[in-house]
């Protein structure tokens, strides 16, 4: 359906809810409450809503382990020895990845740092990273931190490529003039899927093809990619990723992260921190002295994996099995370039959208700032929680709201521009 289809009325707004293939699955979730009515949850990006069935995935866990204590690892409904396994498959889908490329283990940020043990192996003719200026905090500070560590100087060693689009958005001719002018010195390269303040995305093939043509090692923090976009991980040729679950996933707070290493590394002799529970499993048990790895992501874990932890990401990627991300990827297209059409055509003297407006550079995120400047913005973001429209605030000046396909609704969109309105009077 052409974009101008779009109607700014609530009949209109419904019976897109009505008539959406997906619609059951709002039920599947808990939306929070403001005032006897349904928030309109936009912070999906953020911290993704509580599906129904985790309670009960936990539960089922916490049984297991009154029941049957030490036991449970084998003889449990879903016994803890293999545990982690029991979410590979589905989430080697959602990243488009093979099973033996992924693992859920640990947070975002350790996984980072353990990714880049392997994967950062700086030499005084290659010593740097190339990243982009404005990352979120914790890959800035875990790539400086690296780059110290390995006793380089982030100052010379730690280029970051400037944005140099609308709206602090980094273009790719940016990214391959800065890998064309640093790559002959850049050991790895490390950006996002998914910008977090502008929610632009990046062709994360094209630049693992300039990156690996250069001679560096490309990785990716797909943060807000995952369970938004639709990613082909193992096709981009990309090194590693790695990416937290409690955002698009909806695996709860510090939820257990994944990682994926390409199948080019499954057998190499990297080095690595190790752990038992990386150690090879057909012979973990016999507690030999020395590390034989498993081949592929599984040999980076360190420890056993945390069940109660995994539980909800388990019950949450069921979800996306039996949605698909294809199907999702479609509707969440059309949902947030709803809320485009109704921001620029309600309010376009009031906002900027910051995000690109190309459906190819955009997931369900739209990043606003309110003309009038920080304080007004901060003004319009207390005016909508007090509404029960929830985004969340980044500084220095933008709203981010995310429609997640999963439980928002078209009419979701048309309140929340409805709400914007009732500020600006
Ligand atoms: C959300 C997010 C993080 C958070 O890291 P944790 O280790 O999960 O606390 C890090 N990096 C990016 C890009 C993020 O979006």
């Amino acid at each position: 359906m052409p974009m101008t289809a779009f109607e700014a009325t609530r009949t209109w707004a419904e019976a897109q809810d009505a008539a959406d293939p997906l619609r059951a699955f709002r039920d599947e979730f808990h939306i929070p409450r403001h005032e006897g009515h349904d928030t309109l949850y936009f912070c999906g990006n953020s911290l993704g809503l509580q599906p129904k069935g985790v309670r009960a995935a936990i539960q089922a866990e916490l049984d297991d382990w009154s029941e049957l204590a030490v036991e449970a690892h084998f003889r449990g409904r879903s016994p803890w020895m293999h545990y982690h396994e029991y979410v590979r498959d589905a989430m080697a889908e959602v990243v488009g990845a093979l099973p033996h490329e992924v693992v859920a283990m640990n947070s975002l940020g350790a996984n980072l740092h353990l990714m880049m043990v392997s994967f950062y192996r700086p030499t005084a003719e290659r010593p740097a990273i190339l990243m982009e200026a404005g990352a979120f905090p914790t890959d800035r500070y875990a790539l400086e931190s690296q780059v110290r560590f390995h006793g380089f100087d982030p100052s010379r060693d730690l280029i970051e490529v400037e944005p140099d689009g609308p709206g602090g958005t980094l273009s790719m001719a940016a990214i391959e003039h800065a890998i064309a002018e640093h790559g002959h010195r850049v050991a790895l390269i490390l950006l996002p899927g998914v910008q977090y303040r502008t929610g632009q995305v990046f062709d994360l093939q094209t630049i693992v093809r300039l990156g690996h043509a250069k001679g560096c090692t490309v990785g990716f923090d797909l943060a807000h990619a995952v369970g938004n976009l639709p990613l082909a991980l193992h096709e981009s040729g990309a090194d590693f990723a790695v990416w937290c679950t409690y955002k698009y996933l909806n695996a709860g707070p510090g939820a257990v992260a994944g990682a994926f290493v390409h199948d080019r590394h499954a057998h190499a002799d990297l080095p690595r921190f190790a752990g038992w529970w990386g150690h090879d499993k057909d012979t973990r048990f016999q507690m030999g002295p020395h590390f034989v790895p498993t081949p592929g992501a599984d040999g980076w874990q360190l420890s056993n994996p945390p069940i109660l932890a995994l539980a909800p990401l388990r019950a949450s990627l069921d979800v996306f099995a039996r949605a698909g991300m294809p199907q999702l990827v479609e509707k969440s297209r059309r949902l947030t370039a709803y809320l485009d059409w109704l921001i620029r055509t309600r309010l376009d003297a009031v906002l900027d959208i910051v995000t690109p407006n190309d459906p190819a550079q955009r997931g369900a995120q739209l990043s606003i700032r309110v003309r009038a400047g920080r304080e007004a913005g901060r003004a319009l973001f207390e005016h909508l929680e007090q509404r029960g429209v929830i985004g969340d605030w980044r500084e220095p000046d933008v709203i981010r709201l995310s429609p997640t396909p999963l439980y928002n609704r078209y009419a979701d969109c048309l309140g929340a521009v409805e709400a914007i309105e009732s500020w600006t009077g």
